[in-house]
């Protein structure tokens, strides 16, 4: 039974997720842990799925402590304390999507064989129920922002830049706009009113969600404009002309900053050149896309930094959790000295191009032993997630979607990049027939 995807249980609500799974989770969880702490982001049911979490951890003996709502980054600090952490949220989904995330001590997120066995737990219906007088108690914690925010404050230095900060209602309300004001910044917020039905924008803090941050930055006449989505682990940026950056660009300013010669830098098979010619002296290693498997590279390889374009950005210093606030303050520390649209303008660009081609799930595993074959020996192939292949002048990426019936074909290149893209889609087209 697979219930976890590379972000953790996530799905429609009584849908996909039901009190009666989170209920299961809850059950299988406490069986091996003595205590767990919960929060959740502002979604309308977060709660529901909270309380039946509770109840099955609290019935398996182990104690709860609540945090309430707070951002994912937060709670994944937070978890030093305990045994684990659960975090009820969707991230960047939009409303009627809820969730569950896992999270260990260190601020990582319960990896396969920790999810798989509590598949396998649910599964079996495999619970221990406690003895009346042996049941969890459940406590509350008031102070989880105050602590995250601390830790910040002490890896950060004073910044007085004016930011604009849209927290799209999400978690991020709870800390950014507080804790950038602590650092010396001015700060206008945009919708930073915590509310589940994400009234203003889709939580997703992408270009085409971002149109009122952008015009906010250029009418307060602001350095910055920061976004966050719902659970304010992914964070992204508008320069001080209301321009929109792309994650390859932010990925690499971020990398520059926290990479020295020598440093290792890990990022999905999906990013951008633009991050290896930005560092020259650093070695990227590249892992199946999913800010999960970025996280357990780096921790692996003892990596300086690492991320993934769609907005997490990884700090191993403060956690291998990414953290959407620490990137805020990182970055407004950063543009103390110099703009954001002069830091961009340093950055080469290359055109890219992103399409995808209808594919039944059923026939995604063949297609892609077709795909390996027709392009191997057209430079350096990679295969850590679909088929990657290096040549001189760019690079194109053919990968199966893992939630929809999709092939997903990126293609990037100093120059012909119709070419590349055409010659990638030919061969999924012929592989198709
Ligand atoms: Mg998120």
């Amino acid at each position: 039974m697979k219930l976890f995807g590379s972000s953790g249980i996530r799905g429609i609500t009584n849908k996909d997720v039901t009190v009666d799974l989170a209920l299961q989770v809850g059950m299988a969880l406490g069986r091996s842990k003595k205590s767990a702490v919960i929060g959740r982001d502002p979604r309308v049911a977060g709660e529901m799925i909270e309380h039946a979490i509770i109840s099955g951890l609290v019935s398996a003996g182990c104690n709860v402590i609540r945090v309430g709502v707070v951002t994912t980054p937060t709670l994944a600090y937070t978890a030093r304390n305990y045994d684990c952490g659960v975090m009820v949220t969707a991230s960047h989904n939009p409303s009627e999507y809820v969730g569950i995330k896992l999270w260990n001590p260190d601020g990582m997120a319960f990896d396969s064989a920790q999810q798989e066995e509590i598949e396998k737990l649910i599964e079996k219906e495999d619970f221990v129920h406690s003895k009346w007088d042996m049941l969890g108690n459940i406590s509350t914690y008031e102070n989880a922002v105050r602590d995250h925010m601390d830790m910040i404050k002490a890896n950060s230095s004073k910044s007085t830049l004016k930011v604009v900060v849209d927290c799209g209602s999400g978690a991020g309300c709870t800390i950014t706009p507080f804790l950038l004001r602590e650092m010396g910044c001015e700060v206008i917020t945009l919708n930073a009113q915590l509310d589940g039905h994400f009234p203003a924008r889709n939580p997703e803090p992408s270009d085409k969600n971002l149109g009122l941050l952008k015009k906010a930055v250029k009418e307060f006449g602001a350095d910055l404009g920061i976004a966050q989505d719902g659970d304010a682990d992914r964070m992204m940026a508008v320069d001080e002309n209301g321009v929109f950056l792309a994650g390859d660009e932010m990925l690499a300013i971020f990398a520059r900053f926290e990479c020295k010669e020598g440093s290792k830098l890990s990022v999905p098979v999906d990013t951008s050149m633009i991050v290896d010619d930005a560092l020259p002296g650093t070695e990227i290693i590249r892992t199946r896309v999913g800010d999960v498997y970025v996280a357990e590279k780096m921790k692996e390889i003892k990596a300086d930094f690492g991320g993934e374009p769609s907005g997490s950005w990884i700090f191993p210093r403060i956690s291998y959790c990414p953290d959407g606030i620490y990137a805020a303050a990182r970055l407004v520390e950063i543009l103390q000295d110099k703009g954001l649209a002069a830091i961009r303008a340093e950055l080469p660009e290359y055109p890219t191009l992103r399409d995808t081609i209808a594919c039944e799930d059923s026939r995604k595993a063949k297609l892609m032993e077709e795909v390996r074959y027709k392009m191997a020996g057209m430079g350096e192939v990679s295969d850590i997630d679909g088929i990657r292949v290096e040549m001189e002048d760019g690079w194109v990426l053919v990968r199966p979607s893992g939630t929809e019936p999709k092939i997903r074909i990126t293609a990037q290149a100093r120059k012909n990049i119709e070419e590349l893209y055409s010659m990638a889609e030919n061969i999924v087209m012929e592989s198709l027939k």
